[in-house]
């Protein structure tokens, strides 16, 4: 094993933090950014989205396309605040999926696509919801039109070469357009107390982890300020909720007791909570 892999950010040597799931978590010596190496692009793309990470539970979700509802309300959540910096304009979002964030874009008056590995979500995405999604990774996309918005909501972590990815959404961007990120905070105490234990360790699928500071350095690295960063509220589904205490509780008479108490929940309740390891922030092409 290589010990002196080279960090995606500044190309220093790094060292061997900790091991989650048999993959080598490290620390840039230099810049402290912390991330896994994943050989290849393609295998990352093909091996990580494919159809059973949106429905086949795991690292991804129980069923994707049951949370449309809630990704849809978080889109206008994030259209609005977004309208405190800019008007609705075109925009682009990576790593949309079946385009339920997007449509609540479109839902506040932004036209504009998306762009998603996933060949079958993109497709889902057009005939569902009349969306133009396309396949790809912002890693290796060609695009021909500049936006005004280019949104990455929990993304970044996902990136094999953010820098490469963030190249282009800059090229894309048109001058004094924005960026919108939502990302898991590896500084907050939250990821501090579980340590190696944070759910966000979870490699191949997420494969960096970033600071609120981090990501306004590299943001700047391609001309873009900070204008705005706050906490974001995380929405989860009571269905999807029920059935993970539900897991949890099952191996004491208490929780099997309150367990039932959950069956009278109604499963297509979304709620939210103030989480204290995600944040959001927006910045702008200078
Ligand atoms: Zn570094």
């Amino acid at each position: 094993m290589n010990n002196f892999a080279t960090c995606p950010l500044c190309q220093s040597a790094s060292r061997i933090a900790f091991h989650k799931e048999g993959h080598p978590i490290r620390d840039c010596l230099r810049c402290q950014h912390r991330f896994c190496i994943i050989s290849s692009l393609q295998e990352h793309v093909e091996t990580v989205y494919d159809d059973s990470y949106f429905l086949g539970g795991g690292a991804g979700y129980a069923n994707y396309l049951s949370e449309e509802k809630l990704l849809t309300e978080r889109g206008s959540w994030y259209a609005d605040l977004v309208r405190r910096y800019t008007k609705p304009g075109i925009m682009l979002d990576v790593g949309s999926a079946a385009g339920f964030l997007l449509k609540g874009f479109h839902q506040k008056g932004w036209t504009g696509s998306g762009l998603e590995p996933n060949p079958k979500m993109a497709r889902l995405a057009f005939e569902k919801q009349g969306l133009s999604v396309n396949v790809g990774t912002l890693e290796d996309f060609a695009f021909t039109e500049q936006v005004d918005l280019v949104s990455m909501i929990q993304v970044l972590g996902h990136f094999v070469n953010p820098l490469k990815a963030l190249h282009t959404a800059a090229e894309i961007t048109k001058p004094g357009g924005l960026w919108l990120f939502e990302s898991w905070n590896r500084d907050s105490l939250t990821a501090r107390v579980f340590g190696e234990h944070w759910h966000e360790y979870s490699p191949p699928s997420v494969i960096q982890w970033f600071s609120p500071h981090e990501l306004t350095r590299l943001a700047e690295r391609f001309g873009f300020r900070q204008i705005g960063r706050g906490r974001t509220l995380k929405w989860i589904n009571l269905g999807h909720a029920k059935s993970l205490l539900t897991y949890k509780l099952k191996d004491s008479a208490a929780g099997r007791l309150a367990g039932k108490a959950l069956e009278f929940l109604n499963e297509n309740w979304s709620v939210p909570y103030p989480s204290e390891d995600l944040f959001w922030a927006v910045y702008r092409k200078e």
